[in-house]
Parts: structure tokens; sequence; C-alpha cells
């Protein structure tokens, strides 16, 4: 196999270790097996494709969560293509989208999604993709036998991810393996993964979230990885509680859990529901002591979500960070508790470099200047980010590569001096006292100043009303802390009068709204004291559902649109 690091990386974990645990089956697979079954998988992608050298191809595989998937991921770079990993629930036109936009040369299925393979094969396609369908990995394969060959370089390799499409066609991320390492790196210096962490998976594997932090990662540092597919909130309940229970405490603790923040709030409502010894053995599962680390993120986190988990779990404070597919993560807080203000996703990461730039005259704020020193107000600024673990450009598409990066004039040439413009726009304010002060190594290594705190993408969080700006995020995080507010969008509405105005979609908290009537008068006045006028909505629409991606995020330029359609002649 080439020498990449990951492959050096999981040669030196101890082969008798856990890697996979299949949650349902309790199937698992050692550190040991895994190259051998990705060299013999390596071997099968030449011998379909018919070829010796498959640099830089495009391989797209349905495969579901399990050990199969990140045998499929590796033998992907071990061949030195790139690895297209598809959604199994994508409807076939999707499907059909990106096997045409990456113009896959091989389509690789496990048993289970070969229908849908051979379904999606017969519409029409630009190319046509090869099938090969992956027999069941049996595990027991010696990797004593693979060696790492530093001559074979690490060609083209990498991984080509879709953005999760919330403002428009998906996109796809050419990431390198040379930045899929460096985003590992800096992850396992500041959320320090060892041997000893667990994992429970429970997300999507086509988006960065699922496969960089939850899988690469882990890979890297030798932790363990237990994938449970299709997420199910009981089974969740069920597995913390497994270790903590008389029948089943021969079950892995978890130790890290990391998952969007919808995922967060509906284990929070299911878990009244559960058994009392049930709830016993999960509330002792997320305590701080035993759940290392539980992270958000993909999502703004609302503050009542965290208020809840911190007093279900006796004192576990979410972990938030921010990241996008573009360039994995970018900003986290960081272990300490303290350091996990609300609201705030917290610093760059070691190794790489932000700055904002403001949305109003295209300066840069540098630190000291987050104030306008004229009205005193805070300063709002795109985030814009350069570092190795920053993607180099989108697949075929020169037009969207040169739109999204800025070169400095002062800066050297080349993309060093490159800066990716995120579309998010933040504001920094000084740490809390405490915050940015561990001790652990690690977190001293890792420079640290003032926070950032999101509000949200330029092009739908922020709403531009009659002269004033209006960051959705803020207003959202405050309407969600009334009681009468379950869900929440805020968006910008066409306004004759002001440009925009703020709207409001809201889904009703049952137990506190038992009539279903909540008049927009009763709404401005339960948010008199927490906002300014000018930021409180104007209009209000009541909803039972707000439709969200695999992501749990939500389109508003569609949502704005069907909701509040009569405001768009
Ligand atoms: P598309 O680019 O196709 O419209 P997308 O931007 O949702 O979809 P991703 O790359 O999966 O696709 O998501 C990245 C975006 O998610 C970020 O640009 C940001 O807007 C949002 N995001 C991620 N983490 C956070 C967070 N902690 N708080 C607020 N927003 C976040
Ligand atoms: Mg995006």
């Amino acid at each position: 196999l080439p020498k990449l690091p990951v492959f050096e990386a999981i040669s030196r974990h101890d082969p008798e270790s856990t890697v996979v645990v299949h949650s349902n089956s309790g199937r698992t697979f050692k550190y040991g097996e895994l190259l051998g079954d990705v060299w013999k998988t390596r071997n099968r992608l030449y011998e379909t494709a018919g070829k010796e050298d498959l640099d830089g191809e495009r391989i797209a595989f349905l495969v579901e969560n399990s050990y199969d998937y990140v045998v499929t991921l590796l033998a992907c770079l071990a061949a030195k293509s790139i690895a297209v990993p598809l959604s199994p629930a994508f409807p076939a036109p999707e499907l059909q989208y990106i096997l045409n936009h990456s113009e896959a040369l091989l389509l690789l299925s496990s048993a289970k999604f070969t229908n849908k393979a051979q379904e999606v094969l017969k519409t029409e396609l630009d190319s046509e993709p090869t099938l090969l369908e992956l027999t069941k990995f049996q595990g027991g394969s010696q990797h004593e036998q693979v060696t790492l060959d530093s001559k074979s370089g690490p060609g083209e390799a990498g991984m080509m991810l879709y953005t999760s499409g919330t403002t428009n066609r998906p996109k796809g991320v050419l990431i390198p393996q040379s930045v899929m390492t460096a985003q590992a790196r800096s992850l396992i210096h500041a959320w320090e993964y060892t041997p000893a962490d667990h994992l429970l998976h429970v997300l999507p594997l086509h988006h960065i979230h699922g496969t960089i932090n939850a899988i690469f990662t882990p890979l890297f540092a030798g932790s363990s990885i237990e994938f449970m597919f299709p997420f199910n909130p009981d089974a969740v309940w069920k597995r913390f509680a497994a270790p903590f229970l008389p029948d089943t405490s021969d079950k892995k603790k978890i130790t890290f859990f990391t998952v969007v923040p919808t995922v967060y709030s509906r284990l929070l409502t299911t878990h009244k529901n559960l058994p009392d010894d049930l709830q016993t053995a999960t509330r002792k599962a997320i305590a701080p002591s035993n759940l290392r680390l539980a992270i958000s993120g993909s999502a703004a986190l609302p503050t009542p979500i965290k208020k809840a988990w911190h007093e279900l779990s006796s004192g576990n404070v979410l972990l938030e960070r921010y990241g996008m597919t573009e360039v994995g993560m970018a900003l986290s807080c960081g272990l300490e508790t303290a350091d996990r203000v609300d609201g705030s996703v917290g610093w760059p990461l070691p190794g790489v470099e932000a700055r904002l730039v403001d949305i109003e005259n295209n300066t840069i704020i540098e630190p000291g200047q987050e104030r306008d020193p004229e009205t005193g107000r805070e300063r709002a600024g795109e985030i814009q980010l350069r570092g190795p673990s920053i993607f180099r450009e989108y697949w075929r598409n020169p037009e969207a590569t040169a739109k999204e990066f800025v070169t400095d004039e002062k800066d050297v040439a080349g993309s060093k001096g490159r800066w990716f413009k995120t579309g998010d726009v933040a504001v920094r304010r000084p740490a809390p006292e405490g915050a940015g002060k561990s001790d652990l190594k690690s977190q001293k290594d890792w420079a640290r100043g003032d926070m950032y705190f999101i509000l949200g993408r330029k092009s739908a969080d922020i709403i531009k009303s009659g002269g004033e700006k209006v960051s959705a995020l803020e207003v959202e995080r405050e309407m969600l802390s009334l009681p009468q507010v379950a869900e929440c969008a805020v968006l910008a509405v066409p306004s004759g009068k002001w440009g925009q105005k703020v709207g409001a979609v809201v889904i009703l908290d049952k137990e506190h709204v038992p009539e279903g009537k909540w008049t927009p008068l009763e709404m401005r006045r339960a948010l008199k004291d927490r906002l300014a006028a000018y930021k409180i909505p104007q209009v209000l629409k009541i909803v039972d559902k707000i439709p969200r991606n695999a992501m749990g995020k939500i389109n508003k330029k569609n949502l704005v649109k069907e909701v509040f359609a009569d405001e768009f002649s």
C-alpha cells in the first residue's frame, strides 16, 4: 500500500484493539485486520477497472455504516483514487446527479444496495460507471502481509464530498488526502482523541461530520467506532445505558459522541418516556466522568438544548464547533467546561488561520477593532480561512473556486496567500473570565484569544431591514428560549417599506400553548425584553413541520417562499 499517513498510523496501533463495532449485532473488528482487507479490496478495484493505475479516478460507493464502509473508503485512498461516498437515502435523481457530476469510473455497492445501484445505472448517465458488488468483509485478514511502500507516493488520492445542499445544488468539494490528514491532526490536537475513546456513530456518511470527525480522525488516533444506523433515539439511549445495567455491563462505555443539534433535541424529548431504570443508567452514562466529550455542530446549537443536556447529565456541557465541507472543522470550543461558552463556536483550531472581514466596508477587522470607534457598535465580519486543512478547489468548477477565494495583494502568491470566503458571518468577543486558560498541554499549545460567535450565512441569515442588519441566528436563539417555541426559523421576508423584514416560522410547544394559538402581538410582547425592537419579527407563521435536510438544516430561500408566499407578489 502507498505510505499514506493514515496507513502508517493504523499500522502502529495495537492490532488486537477494536476498530469497529456493529452496534446491532455486536460484531467487532480489530485494527490488525483492517489493512489486510483494504489491500484485498484495492486489488479488486484494479481488477474490476481492468487498469493498473487508478490515480485520481473517482470511485463512488453505496455502502451502509459499517466496517465495510471504512474498508471501502481506505481502499479508494490505497488505489490513489478519489472516494465519492453516496448516501443510501438519496433518491435516484440525486445519485444520478453525483455520478454524472463526478464522472465516476466505478460504482461500488454492498449487497444491500446492489438493486439501488442497478436502478441508477439503468437511467441515462453521461459516464457509464462499472458496478462492483462488494462481498461482505469477514475480517481475519492479517496485516503483517501488508507493507507500506514509500516509493509509491501519495498520488491524487482523496475524497470528494458534496455540500449539504442547504442553499443550492450540492457542490463537489475535492479533499486531497493531505488535507484530510491535516484536518484529522488538528482535531486530535484540540479534542485529544486516544485509543481509550469509543465513539457512538449515528451520522450519515456522505458528509464531513460523519467521515472526518467520526471516522478518519478516530482511525488516526486508534480510537474505536461503533456504528448504529439508522438513528433511533430509543436505541441510542439503550446503548448509552448498557454498560451501567447488570446484564450488559460488558459493553464498552461510550466516551465520545458527535452529532447535530436536532439529534440532541430528539434524544432529550424521548428521554422523558424511558422506563425508570433506563433513565437512571443513561444519566450516569452521559455524566462528564463517563461521556468525555459530547459535541454539537453543522448548525447552530440552541441554548435550551445545551441547558437541558447539562441538567440531564449532571454537568456535561456540549462542546460546539463550526465547520463546513470545504474546510473541515475550523473553529471549536475547548476541552475545559469553562471553554464551552454559550452561543460561541470558540477559537480557530490548531493549524487554521481565521480572520473577519467587515460585511459593510470589506476591511479586515484586526484584533482590537471589533467595535466601530464612532458608533460603538459591534462589527460583523465574514469568516475567511486559510491553512493546510482548507480545500483547494471545487470539482471541475473553476468559476466557483475563483469566486470563493481571495488573494491578498501583499501576500505571497500561491495557496498560502489565498483565503477562503466561507459566506458565514460572525463577531469576535473577548473570552469570558476562565475561558481559554486550560493547563492541559494540548490546550496550552493551541493559541487562543477572543472567541467567535456565528451570526449566520451572509446569503440567508443576515436580514437587512431599514438600514439595520439583523442576525437570524440571534433572533432564533432568543425565540427558542421562550417556553411557547419548540422549533423556529427566522427569515428575511421582502418588504416594500423596509427592503426586508424579519419573519418567523414557529412550531409551538403544545405543553405551553395548548390551544395552538399564538398571535404576533403575543410573540412581540414575549420578546420585548430580549431583543431590540427592530430585531423582533414582524410577521409570524405557525406551522406543524419545518423541512430539514439530512444534517438537520433548513433551506431558508425555499422556506420563505413557501410560507410567506403572499408577501412575494
Ligand atoms: P450548501 O453549501 O450546499 O448550501 P451547507 O453549507 O449546509 O450546504 P455544509 O458544508 O455541510 O453544507 O455545511 C456548512 C455550513 O453549516 C456552514 O457554512 C455554516 O453555515 C453551517 N454551520 C456549521 N456549523 C455551525 C455552527 N456550529 N453554528 C452555525 N452554523 C454552522
Ligand atoms: Mg455551504
